[in-house]
């Protein structure tokens, strides 16, 4: 599937198994791990693409949300 390119803000390709992030663009060829840790480390904005991880509970009394105080 596609997805943002983390280095070069392009469009990059993300394996159908989540195994690896590729993008033509600047050559990136990570494993999905190292995405995750890298879009998560270099802007806070990108968190939703790590799925159920959400940052617009506000207001919401989730039990899941305790786990983030
Ligand atoms: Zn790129």
């Amino acid at each position: 599937m596609k997805i943002k390119c983390p280095k070069c803000k392009d469009v990059a390709d993300l394996s159908p198994d989540f195994a690896f992030v590729k993008c033509d663009h600047c050559n990136l060829d990570i494993s999905y791990g190292e995405y995750v840790k890298y879009v998560a480390h270099s802007d806070i904005t990108y968190s939703d693409i790590l799925g159920d991880y959400t940052v617009s509970t506000e207001g919401h009394t989730a039990g899941t949300l305790d786990e983030w105080d």
